[in-house]
This record gives C-alpha cells, structure tokens and sequence, in this order.
C-alpha cells in the first residue's frame, strides 16, 4: 500500500492525495491550486497522470482548494465515483459552477487588456460550467458514517470534519493479505464550538497512518467564545458614530456564521434592528444550502431554530441578488451591516463598498477571516494608511477591526489533541507551510510516533 502526495505538500492549496492499493486507488480531493498565476494556470490545467487514472475520488468539502479541480480531472479522462457527503455535493453544484463562471469572467478581462500585445497567448479558462456538469454527474452523495466500498477490498467512512457545512475526515480500512490497515485523512478540521456546525468527530483509535492538515500548526486563535462580545462591540460602536460596517467575507460559512451570531445579539436584545446586507448571489445559494441540511447543524443552532425561526432571515436581513439592488445599497443613509465577497478583497462587489466606504472615519471594516500576503484585505489588516481599490488610491480613515476567533481551521492545540486521540503510528502533515508544519512535527514526534513532511510527488510505502 502506498500514499503519493501529489498536492498541498509544504503548501496549503491544491489538495491531491493519491492512495495505491493491490485492487486499484484513491484520490483525495482534487483541489485548485492558487499562488502566482503563471504557475498556477499550469498546475490547474494539467492534472497527474496518476490521478486520472485512480480508480475512485473522496472529496473532503466544498472549498476550492479541495474541490475545484475535480471538473479537469473529469475532463481529462476520469471514469469513476466522486464520493462525498450530501451538502458537499449541493454546495460544489453552485461552487464549481461559480469557478467556472470567475475564470471565464477573468481569461474575457485579461485578453481584453492584452490582446493587443503580439506575445499575448490567450487565456482560456481550465473548464466550464458544462464540465462542471458532467463533474456533478460523477458525485455520490452519503451520509456521515455510512459506509461505502470505494473499491474491492476498501471499506470507507465520512466522518464529520466540523470545518464548513458538509466537511469530512476520511477514514479508510484495508483488506490485504489477511490483515487490514487504518488510513485517516483529516481533511481540513474544524474547531471546536464553532457557530452552526456540530464539533469535529473524536477520530478512530489506532490508525497506522494519520494524514493531518497543518495550515495552523504553529498558531493558537483566540476563544471562539469572544466572537459575541467582540461583534457586540464592534457594531455598537459604529452605530454610535452613525457609521456603517463593511464585512468582506466568503460566501461559505463566514457569512452564515456572522448573520447567527448577529440573529443571536438582536434576539438577546444587546443589539439595536439595523439593516443587513448579504450582497453576494453564491452567498444566498450557499445560505439556501445551509437551510437545506439541518442534519449538520449542532444543538443549540437546532433549538434557535425551534425559537427564533430561521436562523438566517430575521429584522433587517436583505439578500441582494443582482447587480443593481448592489448598487442600490451605495444609497444607503445611516448605520448598516454590508457582508460582501470576496473572502481576501481581491474581487466581487465587496469592493465597490470598500471604496465607497474607507474614506470616512466612522465606518469599520471587519476582518473575519485569513488575509493571504499581496491581497487587499492584508493590506487593510496592516491598516496602511493609503489602499488601492481598482487602481486609485484611496485615505483609510475606516477603523479596521481584524477578528480571529471565526477560523474554521483547527488550532495547534487542537491538532495536538486530535492526533493524540487517533493513537498514529504514522503522520504525515500536509496542507500547510513549513513555517506552521515545523513546529508542529517536533510537538507531535514521540518514539512511538514518525512525523513526516512530505514534498510535493513524495510516494509513501506503509506496508
Ligand atoms: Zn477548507
């Protein structure tokens, strides 16, 4: 039996793990790789052999570095089974297709500007929604904890990952040679306590190779409790100063994170009504989803539901579809709450509001999540005092507040105690940066326990 990292090795995007055994193999999420764009249009276009000829693929969630490479690897010629969990699948029906239709909009843009250029070889975009679809045609959808035969001799589990709506960990046995080894595959964890999402599954014990993701293997967040206060703070003392708060953030989890947590301080009346934007189209299809699969939900989202009604629609909440009720927004005198894409601040609608929005000392801008370097929204975290929104340089006079409790990803602390609790013979990190994979490999390493970093295209014997 053998393990071939074939992507997110020393780096957190591009999730591609290969599993070889004597039937056939595996692949585990086939994720889009982001970084410079030259290396990554040909990362994306071009899929290892390896996998697209694996026999069968696991995809552990939704998020595109894990997911939305499945429609090339389709396209280039794979024939089986994407095996997944239900919301996983409803989710990739409106996020892959939303990939396609962003690379689409980004090879018309760039050719535009350069197609006057001699040297200028045209983009074309890696698939398009119709792959997408012949993608979706490949997906069987299950439930946690049923499970399933990827292939002869292979007996598969989803456990909850708590990580997004619909995360999985994997968990593989195999039947060889009168004997049966355990593979766990973390995927991406959760935290504990989160917002919405059940907490992450206790892992199974022993297992003879832990494959865990590291993105924080070097980092403690903050308390997920202060998350309420910390919000209750920020949007009281905006509203004293009549100003308004400028939320970029993804359309999955982040957004239906902070519209519970901000339905939870209204209820409990520590909150004044004020309007709420959602100006994204996938964030009202993704919040459609997230109606759609109660079974995810933890207890107490459960009886706030039974409560309050709809977790997602209360006092204030508009959902803006289209182009001009975005626009209409701009209009807008008074406090207000405005949830926009993208995550990083680098596209989507949040920033015309950026633009509209910074200059003015009243307003805020709330940070939610994790701001890669080179974008905008780490440039707003450093609080420069001048940003660039679509070329003109702009005052940030906005206070910028930058929250960590929201991190969907597990901490230091919690991946120690995680791989503590699968009892390894083996760990191999994966999905981080060796800044964060170091430190975390000397905390988990024990005489009973090998820590591995590997590179990317690595091949793993485990017999
Ligand atoms: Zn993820």
């Amino acid at each position: 039996m053998r393990l071939r990292f074939l992507g997110a090795a020393e780096e957190v995007t591009g999730s591609l793990l290969l599993v070889e055994v004597e039937s056939g193999s595996i692949i585990v999420d086939c994720g889009m790789f982001q970084g410079r764009r030259q290396e990554s249009r040909l990362r994306n276009a071009k899929l290892p052999r390896a996998a697209i000829e694996a026999d069968a693929a696991i995809l552990t969630h939704s998020h595109i570095d894990h997911s939305g490479s499945m429609p090339t690897l389709v396209k280039s010629g794979f024939q089986g089974s994407i095996y997944t969990t239900l919301a996983t699948a409803n989710l990739c029906s409106y996020m892959l297709r939303d990939s396609a239709r962003i690379q689409a909009a980004d090879a018309a843009y760039l050719n535009r500007k350069y197609g006057r250029d001699p040297d200028w070889v045209p983009i074309t975009p890696t698939y398009d929604e119709v792959d997408v679809l012949h993608a979706l045609d490949r997906f069987v959808a299950l439930s946690y904890r049923r499970p399933f035969e990827p292939l002869p001799g292979v007996t598969a589990q989803l456990l909850n990952a708590g990580h997004i709506l619909g995360s999985a960990q994997v968990v593989l046995d195999v039947h060889e040679h009168g004997k049966t080894k355990r593979i766990l595959i973390s995927g991406d964890l959760g935290r504990k306590g989160l917002p919405i999402l059940r907490d992450p599954e206790t892992p199974p014990h022993p297992v003879d190779a832990l494959v865990l993701e590291s993105t924080y293997g070097d980092r403690v967040h903050g308390p997920v409790e202060s998350m309420q206060t910390e919000i209750e703070r920020v949007v009281r003392a905006t509203v004293a100063r009549g100003g308004k708060i400028i939320v970029p953030a993804f359309a999955v989890g982040r957004t239906q994170e902070l519209l519970f947590v901000l339905h939870g301080l209204l209820r409990a009346g520590r909150i004044s009504e004020l309007p709420i934007y959602i100006d994204s189209p996938l964030a009202i299809n993704v919040t459609e989803v997230f109606r759609m699969h109660p079974e995810c939900f933890d207890e107490e989202t459960r009886s706030f539901f039974d409560e309050h009604g709809d977790v997602f629609s209360f006092e204030g909440v508009r959902y803006t579809r289209t182009a001009a009720e975005s626009m209409e927004i701009n209009r807008q005198e008074g406090p207000a709450i405005i949830i926009a894409a993208s995550g990083m601040a680098e596209a989507g609608r949040v920033l015309h509001h950026l633009r509209n929005h910074v200059e003015d000392e009243r307003n805020t801008i709330l940070i939610v999540g994790f701001m890669a370097e080179h974008t905008l929204g780490r440039r707003l975290v450093e609080r420069r005092q001048r940003v660039k929104i679509w070329g003109v340089e702009r005052e940030l006079r906005a206070q910028v507040e930058v929250l960590s409790a929201f991190s969907a990803h597990a901490d230091r602390n919690d991946l120690i105690a995680y791989a503590r609790a699968a009892l390894p013979k083996k760990i191999f990190l994966v999905h981080g940066e060796p800044d964060q994979q170091v430190p975390l490999k000397e905390a988990l390493q024990t005489r009973r326990c090998h820590v591995e970093i590997p590179k990317r295209g690595a091949v793993v014997e485990l017999d």
